[in-house]
């Protein structure tokens, strides 16, 4: 069993608690993990405190920091297979999907070394000359990190790099449902020589191990990255302290498909837009919106590539995509694809799961295609996070506009055109914190990633992210300091 860490030791749960960790893709055991309660939370955030305030951590000059990051890279370079191994076991996401997601945990923190030692502050006009004004960033203190189960790695390396670079500490927290690679994580820093009480690893469920980093007084930063109403509760939770609060939430994301976009590039992305990693993706295409004339040849055209997609396990070469998380999410899946047909959504392909051999033991879906579907429809309002296209039909750049926006979520969206004025206008119109233009998915650890709206609060990667692990100070000096005598003196 993998214990917690919590101040540089691996450390058993207080009460002793374990959790089985099983394959999403076929019900066998992955691994067992130590089961955390808020008492180790705790534990571990006055660790994390600890090697803040006393630790040399902070104060270590930024390009050592930055050293020890892309010794963390380094690291993951020679463990790729390890990591993904364990990524795929956990999620049931392809191997070679796995391996992206290491080798983009590489870039990001390889990104954030760089970005650590390169960032002193500014000097400011004063607009006198007997004062100097300067800007510097100064660590944010102790982080709460809690991630979900779809991007485990990802996730929290695109917190914990730039945590690290800023010279915080942290708890990290893992979906309970994929803690394998959060674990792997907290061993390479551990071999990297990160100094003991800078990072911790809690493991276990929300609403009792993570509870504490959105509570606890010691917590200066919480940062989250899943669902809306977990995160609501989160910010609730954080305002009773008044920490600092980064939110990474869902999406419902608009993919705008004009009548004059390259037909063929257009609906093979199209299909990678929503159904890679079996639409369990936050920036997922799940609502496509086609011009009136392209709606039909398009539509036909994907219904017959989406029903050539071939499910199956995590290292099984021949499949296309994987299982969704868990039975709980099967059953979500199930239920909006319901709600969408009653609601008189025409089912093109899909909707229903898979049964049989390589199948029933696992949570698989079929990639499913639903048209002549309206906005007030609930599959098309919230997040099914799963293999679910819903299609729209639009007719002309306003309509598109209106459809794509109408939505509380506001992470991300794809136009497609051959028209390069109107795919700035739509970009520009787009509230959204991504946009595509004729392409989707791709991002690069230097460019922000977050959402406008109910998608959330703040921003990972880029400068923007490394900002929102430091605090900003003015430190103001009079040079020549004499009485003011604003007050008498006598
Ligand atoms: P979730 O909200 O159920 O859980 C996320 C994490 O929060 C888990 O670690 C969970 O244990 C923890 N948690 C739950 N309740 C908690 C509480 N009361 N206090 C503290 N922690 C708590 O989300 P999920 O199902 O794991 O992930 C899927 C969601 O994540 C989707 O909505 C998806 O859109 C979103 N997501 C967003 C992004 C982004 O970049 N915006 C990226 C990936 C996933």
């Amino acid at each position: 069993m993998t214990d917690l860490y919590i101040g540089g030791t691996w450390t058993k749960p207080a009460d002793g608690g374990q959790r089985r960790i099983h394959s999403p893709a076929d019900g066998s055991l992955v691994t067992t993990v130590a089961e955390a309660t808020a008492t180790d939370t705790v534990a571990a955030i006055r660790a994390a405190r600890h090697a803040f305030d006393h630790g040399p951590w902070p104060a270590t000059p930024a390009r050592e920091r930055g050293a020890l990051l892309h010794r963390v890279a380094d690291l993951l370079e020679r463990d790729r297979d390890a990591f993904a191994r364990a990524e795929s076991g956990d999620t049931g996401k392809r191997l070679v999907e796995s391996e992206y997601d290491v080798d983009d945990c590489v870039a990001c923190l390889r990104h954030f070394a760089g970005a650590a030692g390169t960032d002193a502050g500014r000097v400011v006009d004063t607009g006198r000359d007997d004062a100097i004004s300067r800007i510097v960033h100064e660590p944010v203190g102790v982080c709460g990190l809690i991630t979900p189960w779809n991007y485990p790695l990802l996730q929290a390396t695109w917190k914990v790099a730039p945590a690290l670079a800023a010279g915080d500490t942290f708890v990290l927290k893992p979906s309970e449902l994929t803690p394998s690679t959060a674990i792997l994580l907290m061993r390479a820093l551990e071999e990297a020589g990160l100094p003991a009480g800078v990072a911790n690893l809690v493991l276990g469920a929300g609403a009792s191990a993570g509870a504490p980093l959105a509570e606890h007084p010691d917590v200066d930063l919480v940062s989250f990255t899943g669902g809306l109403e977990t995160g609501r509760r989160i910010m609730a939770a954080a305002s009773a302290t008044v920490k600092r609060v980064a939110l990474e939430l869902g999406g419902k994301n608009p993919n705008i498909v004009f009548a004059d976009a390259d037909f063929e590039t257009a609906v093979d992305f199209a299909l990678t837009a929503v159904f890679l990693h079996s639409g369990q993706v936050c920036s997922a295409g799940a609502r496509l919106l086609v011009e009136d004339p392209l709606h039909d040849a398009f539509v036909d055209e994907l219904v017959r590539r989406a029903a050539l997609i071939r499910p199956g396990g995590p290292f099984d070469p021949e499949a296309h995509t994987g299982p969704l998380i868990s039975a709980a999410h099967l059953a979500k899946v199930e239920e909006y694809v319901a709600a969408g047909l009653a609601e008189g959504a025409v089912l093109r392909c899909g909707g229903e799961r898979l049964t049989g051999p390589g199948f029933d033991r696992g949570f698989f879906y079929r990639p499913t295609v639903l048209d002549e579907c309206k906005q007030g429809m609930r599959v098309v309002r919230e997040e099914s996070f799963g293999p679910v296209l819903t299609v729209e039909r639009f007719s002309g750049e306003d309509e598109a506009v209106r459809l794509a926006n109408d939505t509380e979520y506001g992470l991300a969206g794809a136009v497609w055109t051959q028209d390069a004025g109107r795919a700035q206008r739509v970009a520009g119109r787009l509230r959204a914190g991504t946009v595509w233009i004729n392409d989707y998915h791709p991002y690069v650890p230097q460019a922000e990633w977050g959402g406008f709206k109910q998608s959330g609060i703040g921003r990972e990667l880029g400068p923007t992210g490394l900002d929102e692990y430091r605090e900003i100070k003015h430190v103001w000096q009079n040079t020549r300091p004499r009485p003011q005598r604003w007050f008498p003196a006598n």
